[in-house]
């Protein structure tokens, strides 16, 4: 083929397809002109996940009515004239490319009005063409519909994932600029339903409670010094050890009030807390880094996504060492060993009682006081469990180890029983039998029980609502993001059901979509990592006896259900040869 000129319709697509890839795309750009207009409240409207409409009002400095059309032109922008601005912008927008990369795949409609305007005017474009003018009344700021997104590029629509995807994407990005600026009011209403607002307090705190709910929020730590001297400050907020997350995906990071991914600062935060959290675990994070403008490149990246560090290990450590110092300072590190008072019957109730799903008895005795090696230091490699499926040999229940492990003693050697894990593998089994037969027995609540659901929660929440149901988890709608709890599966009756809950659909939102035939043995793996006895629990004996005893009868004893071994053996051969004694 002869190399020709491409038509401007050609290139204005293809140029769009940079920077727009999906409603999310639409959705940043414009945030981030409300931004840039200085905006103190911005409120987005999505229908069918923002393929039929994105619309987005601020209440910003409004565009000027003999500018409005230039604002759709590529490359014109009011933020940026000689290249040398480049190097110190202010503004998160400075291309002048993203509405000119709308408009060409969508169907436009632009009201507005600029301060010390009497009237507004309304912009009609389709196709990046103007097809309608006229004045019109709007407040002082602007409001830009966009409808129809890619109805101009089948190529690209094809692409497009299911609504609740792509809303996801949204909502993920609403959420993330109502972190980075939390002196201005965002909501966002999807198909009707208002499932995010942020209050505009100034507060980070008050946009947490938001995103991740009360409990979450709570749980999280102030770092750094917003005040601080310096060329580069960090601060924000980063989860306490104990509250961690399947993926990095709650590690949110801001340079100079822009939303960025950055793989090696997110490592960063994790490094900060190396050793604290479990294995193949992450942190629930928000950090703003602010440096000054020109040690930073912006414009790296087609949606400035990405950006470039002059002194990237000098960000770094800055914010490795804001996040290690909270840590050390704040958290202290979990102990496994127990002081005396929570031993006994005089400590806490048995969990037995609290559970009620074990034998009867209640009296924790005394159990073995060790203090189990470190991960890191240990001194043995323990032997490979059976396959999974082997019977288990019977076994002699010895004692409790760091109120997390049955110490028991079997013909082959010493086991060491995961509690938690091995109780998950006896309700599991037990609870898929149940479902099997569509008999999973259900506890109602007295009382209903009112959950307030973050919007991701409130999204899972529905995408799981019958399977949900199958298992005996009854909900409501009540108003909002808010849901009433009327029933809940026997094995989650006496755990904290808001909890359970939240954090199930946290999970469900991270994890892979399962298969519909998986859903329901998902759904019940998760309720029973809910549902099961905990490490840090006094059992009494005959409380081990018991789940050791129900863990012989399970069909793969030596696995949880998530996979991971319920037991290691220490055997007798091994022990002979350490002991020096073969
Ligand atoms: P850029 O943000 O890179 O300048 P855009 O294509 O996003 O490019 O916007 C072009 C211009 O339109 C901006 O420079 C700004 O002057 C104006 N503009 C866009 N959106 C708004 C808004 N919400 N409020 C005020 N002005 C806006
Ligand atoms: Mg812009």
């Amino acid at each position: 083929m002869p190399i020709r000129v491409l038509t401007d319709e050609v290139a204005s697509k293809i140029a769009a397809g940079e920077v727009i890839e999906r409603p999310a795309s639409v959705v940043k750009e414009l945030i981030e002109n409300a931004i840039d207009a200085g905006a103190s409240s911005v409120a987005v409207q999505v229908r069918q996940g923002g393929r039929r409409l994105i619309r987005i009002a601020d209440d910003g400095c409004g565009i000027p009515a003999d500018e409005v059309e230039l604002a759709f032109a590529r490359h014109a922008t009011s933020k940026l004239q000689t290249i040398e601005e480049l190097s110190h912008i202010h503004t998160l927008g400075f291309r002048g490319e993203a509405l000119a990369s709308v408009a060409a795949v969508s169907q436009v409609t632009l009201l507005t009005r600029a301060d010390g305007s009497e009237v507004g005017v309304r912009l009609r474009l389709e196709g990046g063409r103007v097809v309608r003018r006229e004045e019109a009344g709007h407040p002082r700021g602007t409001t830009i519909s966009v409808e129809n997104l890619f109805y101009n590029v089948p190529a690209r629509l094809k692409f497009l994932k299911r609504d609740t995807t792509e809303r996801k994407h949204i909502d993920k990005l609403v959420t993330c600029y109502a972190m980075a600026y939390p002196q201005i009011r965002f909501s966002v209403e999807n198909d009707g339903r208002l499932t995010f607002r942020s209050p505009g307090s100034g507060s980070l705190h008050d946009v947490l409670i938001e995103v991740y709910g009360l409990d979450n929020a709570q749980a999280m730590l102030e770092v750094g010094d917003r005040e601080a001297q310096g060329a580069i400050q960090v601060w924000g907020y980063v989860s306490r050890p104990d509250t961690h997350r399947a993926t990095r995906e709650y590690i949110t990071l801001f340079v100079n009030g822009r939303w960025i991914t950055d793989r090696g600062l997110s490592f960063a935060v994790e490094q900060a807390y190396h050793t604290l959290l479990p294995v193949k675990r992450h942190p629930l994070a928000v950090i703003q880094v602010a440096l000054p403008p020109e040690e930073v490149d912006v414009n790296v990246h087609p949606t400035k996504s990405e950006v470039k560090f002059q002194r990237r290990d000098a960000v770094f450590r800055a914010v490795q060492r804001a996040v290690r110092e909270l840590l050390i300072a704040e958290s202290p590190i979990p102990q496994v060993s127990r002081s005396a008072a929570d031993w006994g019957a005089g400590g806490r109730a048995g969990w037995s009682e609290r559970h009620g799903v074990l034998v009867g008895a209640s009296a924790a005795q005394p159990a073995m006081n060790l203090v189990p090696e470190r991960r890191e230091g240990q001194a043995f490699l323990p032997e490979m469990p059976r396959p999974a499926e082997e019977k288990l040999p019977p076994l002699r229940v010895l004692g409790q180890l760091a109120q997390t492990y049955i110490i028991a003693e079997g013909p082959e050697g010493m086991y060491l029983v995961d509690q938690h894990a091995a109780h998950e593998r006896v309700i599991y089994e037990r609870l898929r039998a149940q479902q099997a037969q569509a008999k999973v027995p259900v506890q109602r609540l007295l009382e209903p029980l009112v959950v307030e659901l973050t919007p991701g929660q409130a999204q899972e929440l529905e995408a799981w609502l019958p399977s949900l149901l199958d298992l005996g988890i009854e909900t409501e709608p009540f108003g909002g993001n808010t849901v009433l709890v009327r029933s809940v599966p026997a094995v989650l009756a006496r755990v904290d059901i808001r909890q359970a809950l939240t954090s199930m659909l946290d999970e469900l939102a991270v994890g892979q979509e399962p298969m519909a035939e998986e859903r329901d043995a998902w759904l019940a793996a998760a309720a029973c990592k809910r549902g099961a006895v905990k490490a840090g629990q006094t059992l009494s004996m005959e409380e081990m006896r018991g789940l050791i005893d129900q863990l012989e009868g399970s069909v793969s004893p030596r696995t949880c259900p998530h996979g991971r071994p319920t037991m290691i053996l220490l055997s007798q051969g091994w022990m002979e040869r350490e002991f020096g004694r073969r």
